[in-house]
């Protein structure tokens, strides 16, 4: 008798183990995953409050590359010429991808793209000149979608190398430097930061010398 009694003392003892075991473990891992949750919840907060953009379609680089909110991008700042074959432009197919000015986005290999002369300054400036510029042809491509302040900077520029050249409002330079694209940021803020006395920059790329995007201060007419 007493056996049967230890035998059934000892197995409800098991049972009972077994279970608060088994009850703590499923807390455990209903508590991890919901505080895995949590945190991926807030990461993905995170990164869209940095942004101010919700579009996945953003590229790692520029959601941690953004511009100040005191600067925009200024894409094609001059009127555009009549997009026909002139002796200064030219319809071409590229065999590799170039930077169109106008979408701010690379082309594809097959793309038709209007090559042609283009000086971005809005004034009278003894720095003025015309450099060739590719914009989408056929077909023809939208405006970048740029932001009234800030904004994330467009991959075409961080992956090349850049001559960027400060200017102030009677269009006269005030700084120049030549950056790896990367360094794009850093650049604007030394050349056009609170205590700089240019207004804007004419980003061109390095190697061609060719025009890319103007980035100007806010406080600038649009
Ligand atoms: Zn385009």
């Amino acid at each position: 008798m007493n056996q049967n009694l230890n035998f059934t003392f000892s197995t409800s003892f098991t049972v009972t183990l077994l279970w608060i075991l088994t009850t703590k473990a499923q807390s455990y891992t209903i508590e991890r995953t919901i505080r895995k949750t949590f945190l991926e919840k807030m990461a993905a907060t995170t990164f869209m409050n940095m942004t101010g953009d919700s579009e996945s379609s953003l590229s790692a680089y520029q959601r941690q590359q953004t511009l100040p909110e005191t600067l925009r991008f200024r894409p094609l700042p001059a009127p555009l010429a009549e997009e026909t074959t002139t002796p200064f432009a030219t319809l071409q197919i590229p065999d590799q991808p170039v930077p169109c000015r106008r979408c701010l986005q690379d082309s594809r290999v097959g793309d038709e793209m209007l090559l042609l002369s283009y000086n971005p300054f809005l004034g009278k400036s003894p720095y003025q000149c015309a450099s060739p510029i590719y914009v989408h042809s056929k077909p023809a491509c939208a405006d970048a979608a740029v932001q009234l302040s800030g904004g994330p900077i467009p991959e075409q520029l961080s992956k090349r190398l850049l001559s960027i050249r400060a200017y102030d409002s009677k269009h006269m330079m005030r700084g120049n430097e030549v950056v790896d694209g990367n360094q794009l940021l850093e650049a604007c803020q030394r050349l056009l930061g609170d205590d700089a006395s240019a207004e804007y920059c004419h980003v061109h790329f390095g190697g061609p010398g060719c025009f890319a995007v103007r980035i100007e201060k806010v406080s600038q007419p649009s």
